[in-house]
């Protein structure tokens, strides 16, 4: 245990001391506690964070109030791809179930194949993820819209419905108000070309035919909920999804000699698959070792389809509450499975890429297991499926791409993080990417160090929101700085927008954790945010709510800073002034804070005896202003002779120059 000092203190700079101290002013004012009074805005860095009020659906505390609703969305889905044709053509059903308290006239329903269609407003507008191409620019066609009920004598009617299209939101107009409490039943007939790779989903041509990841290739509810009614944003490719939660049944019909995999449990191996593939499934459903289910040595072959199968082959999946549903199929995958606690971990990937992909289904089932320690995972599978993506998430399945074994890992313990962020924690991405990007980047650091605990080269970048590369990047970026709260779409700097969702939020996400309180406290409010909100839609205050409840903390001084503005941090010795007494030395340290954020301060102390002591002055340091003086007392001959501030390199300080204090020689 290292020596206490004689006596530390923190004390409010009186008028005369800062004087002495002559701390440069800081760049934002920041009011003093006693400022606040009646109808005096509160400026101080401190003041509550401003946010909706909590109410009878939010609580105060984070959770999910007594009057929390959500709606509901139960699919079922019938679609056949045509490879000659690269069409996918689907029947589905949605039960919408209304759990609001408002009566419906109408619903809003997604149809992101638009966005590269003629026949949206985001025409000229070039993108990455779907690129113009000539052949494949016609959106979905919808065929048909109807409601689904009850008729007299068991019949079923199906009146049509009126639809009115918004670009990649379809408007369905119903033909009878849908009380609270009440569902209703839509048939949507459409089909659509499978574009070629774009950023989320699309297809690669192999000599045995083309291989295929389908992704937001269905007709999907809009969300409508208690903060913003229908969030009819419209999908134009860099923001992401907001979903419904509900059951999937799906049927897929593709060539017989394509092999599927798709979000969920497949329900009729006996059909689709021959009994000794179906026997080397149930093995690895138990095997915590790699278990080829399909070699690159019987593709093609005969052995690989069921006795009896036609042209096609028709694959049945279903997924219980899931926000959504993806597929790949090709006729050249490599199949390898294995386990982990009860769930089957699942690779389908090409030959030429078994090099990097040989153990993929141990990387998903390291990766699942790690992030498990957030809370468990809930479903029976973990799939990834090699293809043209490069990398993305959908339920219990995700999309990887990458040249080398080490970033195919961090490629898939990424996407894989995703089923917590969003797929478990069913957030808003298109309005809040860090909500799912910057907590999936946080976690993410856990797995990568315990698979390659000994590279700490690459745990030291953004990616895995290292605070040294942030400051890194900070130091060369010289585009407009947007805070984290900004949307992708609205960001004007696709550099800066892209660190705001993913590597910003993730630095801040550690320093809270790793400096600011308890790392195991920490664990335990962002394991109860997850539990809170599993299978839910929690918005951003429901966040830094549940986290304040369960650290016991006021934590309003860093989610404005970290998350609503662009602030920084520059902590600084001004000055210490050295007075000898009776036999002591009294050091008053001049410490300022000289930019818009606050922080707590580590300091080391080195004394003339040539010990060492580091200290931590609590964020409270800051609660009267810019300015605090710390005090020493030491014998002469521990006099302290050199003060340092975040010795460690820990904390994100912009200016490192104004840190340290050196006492001159005699
Ligand atoms: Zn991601």
């Amino acid at each position: 245990m290292n020596k206490l000092p004689v006596a530390l203190r923190v004390l409010a700079v009186p008028a005369v001391l800062a004087v002495l101290a002559a701390p440069a002013a800081p760049v934002v004012a920041q009011g003093s506690l006693a400022e606040n009074r009646r109808g005096v805005p509160d400026t101080s860095v401190f003041r509550p964070l401003i946010a909706a009020a909590p109410n009878g659906y939010r609580t105060a505390s984070g959770m999910p109030g007594p009057l929390y609703w959500q709606q509901r969305a139960d699919y079922v889905i019938k679609a056949s791809l045509e490879p000659a044709t690269q069409t996918i053509t689907g029947s589905e059903t949605i039960r919408y179930a209304n759990n609001s308290p408002d009566t419906l006239r109408f619903v809003w329903i997604q149809l992101d194949m638009n966005l590269g269609s003629r026949k949206t407003r985001f025409t000229p507008l070039d993108h990455f993820f779907f690129p113009e191409d000539s052949a494949f620019h016609i959106g979905a066609t919808i065929e048909r819209v109807a409601a689904l009920r009850p008729a007299a004598r068991g019949k079923t009617a199906a009146p049509t419905l009126a639809w009115w299209l918004n670009s990649t939101m379809m408007r369905v107009d119903l033909d009878r108000p849908l009380p609270p409490k009440g569902s209703v039943t839509l048939a949507i007939d459409w089909h659509y070309q499978v574009p070629m790779a774009t950023g989320r989903t699309g297809r690669q041509a192999y000599p045995q035919g083309w291989l295929y990841q389908i992704a937001q290739w269905y007709p999907r509810m809009a969300v409508y909920d208690d903060v913003r009614g229908w969030n009819t944003d419209q999908y134009q490719g860099p923001s992401e999804f907001y979903l419904e939660y509900g059951d999937f049944d799906v049927t897929l019909t593709l060539p017989a000699q394509y092999t599927v995999a798709g979000t969920g449990v497949l329900e009729n191996a006996a059909q689709v698959l021959p009994a000794t593939i179906r026997r080397r499934l149930a093995a690895a459903a138990h095997a915590d070792t790699i278990v080829h289910i399909i070699t690159a040595g019987e593709l093609g072959g005969a052995a690989l389809l069921p006795p009896g199968a036609g042209a096609t082959r028709t694959w049945h999946f279903t997924a219980p509450r899931v926000r959504d549903f993806a597929w790949g199929a090709a006729p050249n995958f490599i199949w390898d499975a294995t386990s982990w606690d009860g769930i089957l971990m699942q690779a389908l990937y090409p030959p030429d890429v078994t090099d990097v992909w040989k153990t993929a289904a141990d990387m998903n089932r390291h990766a699942v297991m790690i992030h498990s320690r957030w809370l468990h995972y809930p479903w029976p599978t973990a799939i990834s499926v090699e293809g043209p993506v490069g990398g993305m998430e959908y339920p219990m399945i995700t999309f990887d791409n990458a040249e080398t074994p080490k970033e195919l890992y961090y490629t898939m313990a990424h996407e894989q993080g995703h089923e917590w962020f969003p797929m478990m924690v069913g957030s808003d991405e298109r309005l809040y990417p860090w909500m799912d990007e910057g907590f999936n980047t946080f976690i993410d650091w856990f797995s990568f160090r315990d698979r390659y605990p000994t590279d700490t080269v690459r745990l030291r970048t953004l990616e895995f929101g290292s605070l040294p590369a942030y400051l890194e990047f900070l130091s060369q970026y010289t585009g407009p700085e947007t805070p984290i709260m900004e949307t992708q779409d609205r960001s004007p700097n696709g550099l800066m927008s892209g660190w705001n969702a993913y590597g910003k939020p993730a630095v801040a996400l550690h320093f809270l954790r790793e400096q600011v309180v308890d790392s195991n406290a920490f664990d335990a409010a962002f394991r109860e945010y997850v539990r809170r909100w599993i299978y839910r839609h929690p918005q951003p205050e429901d966040f830094f709510r549940t986290m304040d409840d369960v650290l016991g903390e006021d934590l309003s001084w860093f989610w404005r800073s970290w998350f609503y503005r662009t602030d920084h941090l520059d902590q600084a010795v001004d000055s210490v002034v050295q007075t000898d007494t009776a036999g002591h030395v009294l050091s008053r340290v001049f410490l300022s804070s000289r930019r818009e954020m606050v922080a707590p301060v580590e300091i080391r102390v080195t004394r003339a005896d040539g010990s060492v002591e580091t200290t931590k002055l609590p964020v409270e340091t800051w609660l009267t202003g810019p300015q605090a003086v710390w005090m020493l007392v030491n014998p002469p001959a521990a006099r302290p002779v050199k003060v340092e501030i975040d010795p460690r390199g820990v904390y994100p300080d912009v200016d490192r120059s104004n840190n340290t204090w050196t006492a001159k020689g005699p």
